[in-house]
């Protein structure tokens, strides 16, 4: 840590605290004897979206709220429901402890929630996000939905 007035690299700690969030330690120059004050405090988690082409921006929590409203349109969920998951969602991908997250794993994680939650708003999901390329895939992922529900 150098002196923010004379550059010289030599600073002693002459106090340090704990606050909730941060470490507040008062240092003093040992060249010219200015004191200033250092705080350390976890690097706030920054998310980056990755998408299939490659191409990266930030997680923004915004867009999946409004796939997911689009989602249970005129289905019996909450608006809280909805923030509900979005939180649940954003959790995991803190968990991860990364800070590129592929796109995919973010669709997977929000159809993990909404299988649970609502099977239509499950489908429409999948249909749109997975785009079921053909008739077939998206059959199969209806019969598996069934099977489950039985
Ligand atoms: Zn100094």
């Amino acid at each position: 840590m150098l002196c923010p007035v004379c550059r010289a690299g030599d600073t002693r700690v002459i106090d340090s605290r704990d606050d909730e969030n941060a470490v507040r330690r008062r240092r003093e120059c040992q060249a010219c004897r200015h004191r200033f004050t250092t705080f350390e405090r976890p690097e706030a988690p920054r998310l980056y979206v990755v998408k299939k082409d490659g191409r990266r921006e930030a997680y923004s929590r915004e867009k999946i709220l409004g796939g997911l409203r689009k989602a249970v349109e005129k289905r019996p969920i909450s608006g809280a429901d909805v923030q509900a998951v979005a939180d649940r969602v954003e959790r995991e991908l803190h968990a991860r402890g990364e800070s590129e997250i592929p796109s995919s794993v973010v669709g997977d994680l929000v159809m993990a929630e909404l299988r649970r939650l609502d099977k239509v708003a499950y489908i429409r999901f999948a249909s749109v996000y997975r785009s079921f390329t053909d008739v077939q895939s998206f059959q199969e992922e209806l019969a598996q939905l069934l099977a489950k529900s039985e």
